[in-house]
């Protein structure tokens, strides 16, 4: 709020300056003033006084175009200049505004050194001037019926040179286009170079204004597509495109110079086009920025309203819409009220960016009461504000979409970062809980593992246990069909166990587990069948092969050395083979085949093997 404030009295204070700068470099000379009606005596000006404007009593002929020798005396009726001679006040009498005139007004005592310069302001509708006897300035067709006549626009600075010390203006000023005529703005006459300056320093004033408005309108119109269609932006920059144009053909007239003039019937119609379009734009936009204080209804009713308007600005001739002028004025004041309503109500509401909008309606009003007072004369010279004022309330507006613009765009950013965290939060949370599941998980397969292991292993004695020896004997079967079996069955371990104990016995079976599991190779597994009978699996083995390995494992069990556990000199055992090609139906067939040559053997003398052969 405090920002806010600083910032507009910044604001304030640059415009007063600026304002002041203007002032100072237009300063016009009072030292002209008017002893007697239609006499201008320059006794007291020297060059480098500053400008006269030839505002105050001519004399005025209406309906006549005079040359300059035709009229000698003032004895004419008097006209009040600057006005319209439709305009009351001006003169005693009110004339059409279709019409034409002279007027006429002596100049005496001008110093002999100075070289002249004039600035005529544009004047409704066309002129025709001549200094003395010369024909020094003309602006369209002076011409005496609407036929004869062709109405021009724009200011113009001419060189008059020097001038002798008595001088005669005669001044044709015709109007048939318009619906008010006259002299409505004031000849200003001074030295040719101070003119100058002050021509080229307004021309560049006003280039400025129309450069920065235009530049605006481009900003926001690329805002509008950059921000998605979004229509505030949209209208402002038609906003600011209509007082670019309107201030650009105005005066002296920036963007004719560059661009080339209009047609003045074009010219007239884009002046007033541009005058009232302002005004529902401006109003849709504050309904756009503002809804709750500007309601839609509010502003599309404004709209119908100056359609009808709009639309006999582009139809009918310049004469006749030019007679709505005060109907229009009229239209264009409820507006303002409307706007300013509206504004009432964005402060009362404390809405954001609002006080910009507020400090740039407060520049324009002190820009349109600043040029009220200057047409009423109660402020000495100077030049118009309006255009600046409009500059600083467009400003404002712009700066008061980028603010909320720069609001909306944080909010998003801070949103989105606050997203992120939680995002971030979320992620960090779903990794953690992952690796915990993760961790889980092995654990879980690590145990499932244990388990499969612990149901495929013989606990006592690390070998298969006997599902775990059929289930691999099934796959087999499968993938490597061809076997040899070897049933081994301990020879009196009971009398081990009985002998010893049945810890002995445990570690006897353990010791020759381990032999076992010692004796094979990669694809040979062993397992455990029963009590102390095991079995083992060979592949690739022939039956030499086989002869040779139940010899050497004979061997191997017998020289197993129990000494360190228990008083026991070693155990022999009885084993039984056989070899087949093992599909799914004869596995048990195998070992039943294997079992049968065991059990031969222990018959037979035991520690010995067999092949099984068929009986
Ligand atoms: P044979 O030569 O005829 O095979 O005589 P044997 O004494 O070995 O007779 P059998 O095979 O019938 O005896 C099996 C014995 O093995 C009976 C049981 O006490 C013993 N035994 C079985 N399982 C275990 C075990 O896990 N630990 C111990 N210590 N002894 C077991
Ligand atoms: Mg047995
Ligand atoms: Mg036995």
């Amino acid at each position: 709020m405090q920002f806010n404030i600083a910032r507009i009295g910044l604001l304030i204070v640059c415009f007063c300056v600026f304002s002041q700068m203007s002032l100072a470099r237009t300063s016009h000379s009072n030292l002209v003033q008017q002893q007697v009606d239609g006499v201008f005596d320059f006794t007291h000006w020297h060059s480098g006084d500053g400008a006269v404007p030839l505002d105050g009593r001519w004399a005025f002929y209406w309906q006549k175009q005079l040359s300059p020798h035709e009229w000698q005396t003032l004895q004419a009726p008097w006209f009040d200049l600057p006005a319209t001679w439709d305009k009351e006040g001006a003169s005693q009498s009110v004339y059409n505004g279709k019409g034409f005139a002279t007027f006429t007004a002596k100049l005496i005592n001008l110093p002999s050194d100075t070289t002249w310069g004039l600035i005529i302001p544009e004047q409704s509708t066309a002129f025709r001037l001549f200094i003395n006897d010369d024909l020094v300035a003309e602006g369209g067709i002076a011409g005496v019926s609407f036929s004869s006549s062709e109405a021009y626009s724009g200011n113009q600075f001419i060189k008059l040179g020097e001038l002798p010390a008595n001088s005669k203006i005669t001044w044709h000023v015709s109007n048939f286009h318009h619906a008010s005529g006259g002299p409505w703005q004031t000849l200003i006459m001074g030295s040719y170079y101070e003119l100058g300056l002050y021509h080229v320093v307004k021309t560049f004033d006003q280039a400025l204004v129309v450069a920065l408005a235009l530049l605006t309108s481009l900003f926001l119109i690329i805002q509008h597509f950059i921000d998605r269609r979004e229509k505030a932006s949209a209208l402002l920059s038609a906003f600011a495109l209509v007082i670019a144009v309107r201030v650009g053909i105005m005066d002296n007239q920036v963007l004719y110079q560059l661009l080339g003039v209009l047609p003045w019937q074009l010219h007239i119609r884009v002046l007033y086009f541009t005058m009232l379009i302002a005004a529902p734009l401006i109003l849709y936009w504050q309904h756009n920025t503002f809804p709750a204080e500007l309601s839609e209804n509010t502003a599309r009713r404004v709209g119908y309203a100056f359609l009808p308007a709009l639309i006999s600005i582009i139809i009918f001739p310049s004469a006749w819409f030019t007679e709505l002028l005060m109907p229009f004025q009229f239209m264009l004041v409820v507006v303002i009220a409307i706007y300013f309503w509206s504004l009432v109500k964005v402060i009362l509401h404390k809405r954001r960016g609002g006080y910009y909008i507020v400090c740039g309606a407060l520049l324009l009003s002190l820009a349109i009461l600043h040029d009220i007072a200057l047409y009423a004369q109660w402020l000495e010279d100077g030049r118009l504000w309006l255009t600046y004022g409009l500059l600083a309330f467009l400003l404002s507006l712009a700066v008061n979409m980028l603010y909320l613009r720069a609001e909306q765009k944080q909010q998003v950013e801070s949103l989105s970062e606050q997203l992120m965290t939680a995002n971030k939060q979320l992620k960090a949370r779903v990794a953690q809980r992952t690796i915990e599941l993760a961790e889980k998980a092995d654990a879980l397969e690590e145990a499932n593992e244990k388990l499969q292991l612990l149901a495929n292993i013989d606990d006592l004695t690390g070998v298969l246990n006997r599902r775990a020896f059929v289930e691999q004997l099934e796959m087999f079967a499968r993938i490597k069909p061809d076997v040899a079996l070897i049933m081994i069955d301990i020879d009196y371990f009971k009398r081990v166990n009985d002998a010893h104990g049945r810890e002995v016995g445990d570690q006897v079976l353990k010791r020759l587990s381990s032999v076992l599991l010692d004796a094979i190779r990669g694809n040979d597994r062993v397992g455990r069948f029963g009590g102390e009978e095991f079995i083992i699996l060979l592949q690739d083995i022939s039956t030499a092969g086989l002869n040779s390995y139940c010899q050497r494992l004979l061997k191997e069990i017998n020289d197993i050395d129990f000494s360190d556990i228990a008083p026991l000199a070693g155990i022999t055992v009885s084993m039984g083979t056989t070899m087949g090609t093992l599909v799914d139906r004869n596995i048990d067939q195998l070992i039943q085949q294997a079992d049968e040559a065991m059990y031969y053997v222990k018959n037979h003398g035991r520690n010995s093997f067999r092949h099984y052969t068929k009986q």
